[in-house]
């Protein structure tokens, strides 16, 4: 039989343990279970019979079950794991495929929570990070080390929007023994999915397009069977769990990922183009123009050049105070993947925990602005945009 595309897998995927013929997955709010013998807590606990324990363990509640199981379809992965943020599944599977003595490559341009995770955590810990341009595969090839052991990627990156080419950097990767994995949380698996390009493990922060709404904070890791089982010792060790309501909430989200996607992409697009023309923008960073440096890459690798976008506003930080004081419409506010429009300054929101000499050099400027296209009529924000720059000059 045929299978079933995306938007039907967002749709149907999962929730399948319905005793009772219910139409929508309900929230299971429970923190533990009841056995009806000693004999079944045993088999449970075993492992030799399926069932549940605890709702800090894996598979934590059917509601989660349901989320898991719909994730793994959408990412094409044997196995997923939900955690109470997107931080927490990327911490997970660091510090579960990572120990003393290892040696971690990220791209460089990453969000800052990540890059407060890898400069100022994983070290202490005796895992050594660097950190490389992972547009350039012979740039990050230079970077392995004989106890290379994992290539982290963000593609598109935040917030510039480079985009790596994960097939070439995952086979860089295999050649040398280490794991690649992915953060897709600015693309989602429905314009990108990293394992079917050969990478291992695929993060995604819930928070953003999977829940869509503002609404929740969630992250999921998707890999192969053969390597969730320290990621999931990690995950019960950790207790970083994701909460029942949560689960609930990235379900009923991802029944319209695809069509929230779909509007996210073509609003970022008329953005992009409005803002390439104006006088007092410097440039613009969107994997959909074709002034894009991996615009053809994309364009191959994605299925849709995504909702976020950047620019370097002429006039730096000044210029950015001026403009956002006079925004109507879109909301001063980090995350992404909202159904409406956000904007931000990374130089003193997102970013602001990179030391300034490298956030520079990394073209994260006092005049970048990040937008994350939300749902609206596109002609409404891009008024909103047009009216808080007549406020600059
Ligand atoms: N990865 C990227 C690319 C992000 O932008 C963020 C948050 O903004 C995260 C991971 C972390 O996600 P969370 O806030 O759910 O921990």
């Amino acid at each position: 039989m045929r299978r079933h595309g995306f938007g039907t897998r967002c749709v149907h995927s999962g929730e399948g343990e319905n005793p009772f013929g219910v139409h929508a997955t309900p929230i299971y709010q429970t923190s533990s279970y009841a056995f009806s013998d000693a004999e079944q807590a045993e088999a449970v606990f075993s492992g030799r019979a399926p069932g549940y324990v605890y709702a800090r363990s894996p598979p934590h509640t059917p509601t989660h079950k349901a989320l898991t199981d719909k994730m793994a379809s959408l990412e094409g992965s044997e196995s997923a794991l939900a955690f109470s943020s997107g931080m927490a599944a990327l911490a997970a599977v660091v510090l579960g495929h990572m120990g003393n003595g290892d040696h971690l490559i990220s791209t460089d341009v990453i969000y800052g929570g990540t890059y407060g995770l890898l400069q100022n955590v994983l070290p202490r810990y005796g895992i050594e990070v660097s950190f490389a341009d992972s547009t350039d595969p012979e740039a990050v090839s230079a970077a392995i080390r004989g106890n290379t052991r994992m290539i982290l990627l963000e593609s598109p990156s935040n917030p510039i929007l480079g985009v790596t080419d994960i097939a070439e950097i995952a086979g860089i990767a295999r050649d040398n023994g280490a794991l690649t994995v992915v953060d897709n949380t600015f693309a989602s698996p429905c314009l990108q999915r990293p394992l079917e390009l050969g990478a291992d493990v695929v993060v995604e922060s819930c928070t953003k397009y999977i829940g869509g709404h503002s609404d929740l904070l969630g992250g999921i890791a998707a890999c192969k069977a053969e390597l969730v089982k320290p990621i999931r010792r990690l995950a019960v060790s950790m207790g970083g769990t994701m909460g029942t309501a949560e689960a609930w909430l990235c379900l009923r989200g991802l029944k319209t990922l695809h069509l929230r996607m779909e509007r996210h992409c073509s609003n970022a697009l008329a953005l992009a183009r409005f803002l390439e023309d104006h006088p007092l923008v410097e440039k613009v960073m969107y994997p959909g123009l074709k002034s894009h440096p991996q615009h053809e890459l994309a364009a191959r690798q994605m299925a849709g050049p995504g909702g976020m976008l950047s620019f370097q506003l002429s006039g730096g930080r000044q210029a950015v105070r001026r403009m956002f004081g006079a925004l109507h419409l879109c909301a001063i506010a980090v995350s992404l993947g909202a159904v409406d429009t956000l904007i931000e300054h990374p130089a003193s929101m997102t970013h602001a925990v990179m030391p300034k000499p490298l956030r520079l050099s990394l073209g994260i400027s006092d005049g970048l602005v990040r937008i994350s296209a939300g749902i609206e009529d596109a002609l409404d924000i891009q008024e909103d945009l047009r009216q808080a720059l007549n406020a600059v000059s």
